[in-house]
């Protein structure tokens, strides 16, 4: 048992989540959960009769889908959802907090007291997932150094274990995401080129396409429906992923399901079956690839080596997928489903030179207001592309485009579409502006982007001289203000996680 604090590093995933430390001889390594697990499932159970939030497979195992909660990572980077629970509501970042205290509870048993913590995240979430994040963390009592995009610290464990250098394709199939990130690794430190996300893909929507192979085989051999609610769909849901784990090892695997309509059946299943029933899902993932190839203007010959990451990645068509493509064979570290929190613990111990870049373009939507006329101009345009190097300040100069404008007000974007309608507006800025000038002043809009890809808007009329600044915030039922998240953070030394 080590006394001194310990530098951790967390993979809050999608379906679990691990936590890693350094070993005195330097590697990281895996800390289990006080039930023996080295990877917690992310989900969280609120009991009826005591007050105790179970986290983990107790949890996953309740039975009961109306007071368990899973998935949340999916809901990070939505403003108004909330979890309610006996007349109380849960934001997903304390839902996550939940998750990171049992860790933090937990891992400090084993490798002693646990205060500063490099949290992941996808690298296609957008700004409020990850100020939901850094409050998870804060609130679990975490003091969060930074927060790291995973295929990074995937390419630190890569480069650590392995000695890979060079160009790297990060292939992140997780539980619900799946990240393609292009990263230049040397002796020096970690560069990121390109990253591109879909935030909507992962292992889960692999179990929902066998789940849909078993009900269609079962239907057609007892001439009834699998499951009639929620409860019976998620266990059928559950042996589905055992199958699609099963087909990964065997060409050929069954799974024993039943209702109490139909009875019991055996469905067999071969994996050529199941790769057909998924190559749509397979097709979407490699246009990803190529989307992040041509982002930089590589081709896959200017790729050294492909490193998987994420349970998704154990599926042979994956890889016999990408080594069709990059004709090579994709490099795999063992533990695909915990290089993310090793790379993390590295990150957190060693603080890697590491260059990333901005996962969303950055702009303005300038609304001009004409005092005499009340008329309205939009205007999109990109600040900050996406793929910059970060942390970095760009700015872009405007002009008023009407005479007598005295308010300048600036809707921060978010998003790469040159059409107003589809992007995000995620903030705004108003400026006051003395009265009677003539169309055409300048006005100078400035991002600054930081290491946590938190972003802060300044505008400047260049007349007056007048600036105003706004770190980018959000609102909504869901989202946590600094002052909440400080009492979050308090009354959460009082819950009982286990
Ligand atoms: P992660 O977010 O990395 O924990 O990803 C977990 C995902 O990987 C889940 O969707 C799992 O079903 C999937 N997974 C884990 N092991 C396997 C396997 N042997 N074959 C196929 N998928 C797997």
């Amino acid at each position: 048992m080590q006394s001194s604090p310990q530098f951790v590093g967390i993979d809050l995933g999608t379906t679990t989540t691990g936590l890693a430390w350094i070993r005195p001889d330097g590697n990281p390594e895996i800390v289990p959960n006080a039930d023996g697990e080295r990877l917690t499932p992310s989900v969280v159970y609120f009991d009826p009769h005591e007050d105790v939030k179970l986290v983990g497979v107790a949890a996953r195992d309740s039975g009961d889908p109306d007071r368990t909660v899973q998935l949340i990572k999916r809901h990070m980077d939505d403003p108004e959802f909330t979890v309610s629970m006996d007349g109380r509501i849960w934001t997903p970042a304390e839902i996550s907090a939940i998750i990171l205290a049992k860790m933090r509870r937990d891992c400090s048993q084993i490798i002693g007291p646990i205060e500063d913590a490099v949290l992941t995240v996808p690298a296609n979430f957008n700004e409020l997932a990850r100020k939901a994040t850094l409050a998870a963390g804060r609130i679990a009592g975490l003091n969060v150094r930074r927060i790291v995009n995973e295929p990074t610290a995937a390419a630190l464990y890569y480069a650590h274990a392995q000695k890979l250098r060079g160009r790297i394709m990060v292939y992140d199939l997780g539980g619900g995401t799946l990240d393609i990130t292009i990263l230049e690794v040397d002796d020096h430190g970690i560069r990121c080129l390109a990253s591109e996300g879909a935030g909507r893909l992962g292992g889960s929507d692999f179990d929902e396409r066998i789940l849909e192979l078993i009900a269609d085989a079962y239907q057609s051999a007892h001439g009834v429906g699998l499951w009639e609610n929620e409860l019976e769909r998620r266990r059928v849901l559950q042996s589905g992923e055992d199958l699609k784990k099963m087909l990964s090892k065997l060409r050929q695997a069954s799974e024993t399901v039943g209702s109490q309509r139909g009875g019991v059946a055996r469905i067999e299943l071969t994996r050529e079956v199941f790769e057909a029933a998924v190559s749509r899902l397979f097709t979407r993932t490699i246009l990803l690839v190529e989307q992040a190839l041509a982002s930089v203007r590589f081709s896959p010959q200017d790729i050294d080596h492909v490193a998987l990451v994420g349970g998704g990645t154990r599926m042979p068509g994956v890889r016999r997928m990408l080594k069709d493509y990059f004709g090579t064979e994709p490099k795999t570290c063992g533990n695909v489903d915990e290089c993310v929190a090793l790379g993390a613990a590295l990150f957190a111990m060693k603080g890697a030179d590491v260059e990333e870049v901005c996962n969303h373009s950055y702009g303005t939507l300038a609304l001009v207001e004409d005092a005499a006329t009340g008329a309205e101009t939009y205007a999109n345009t990109i600040v900050i592309p996406k793929n910059t190097p970060i942390p970095c300040e760009q700015s872009q100069t405007y002009v008023t485009s009407e005479d007598n404008e005295n308010l300048i007000e600036v809707e921060i974007t978010q998003g790469e579409d040159s059409d107003p309608k589809y992007v995000d507006i995620i903030g705004r800025i108003a400026l006051k502006v003395p009265p009677n000038r003539p169309a055409g002043c300048e006005v100078t809009v400035t991002y600054r982007y930081d290491e946590n890809q938190r972003v802060k808007a300044t505008v400047r009329d260049e007349r007056s001289g007048k600036t105003t600044e706004v770190a980018i915030s959000y609102e909504g039922a869901g989202v946590l203000s600094d002052s909440e998240v400080e009492a979050r953070r308090e009354a959460f030394d009082s819950l009982r996680i286990e």
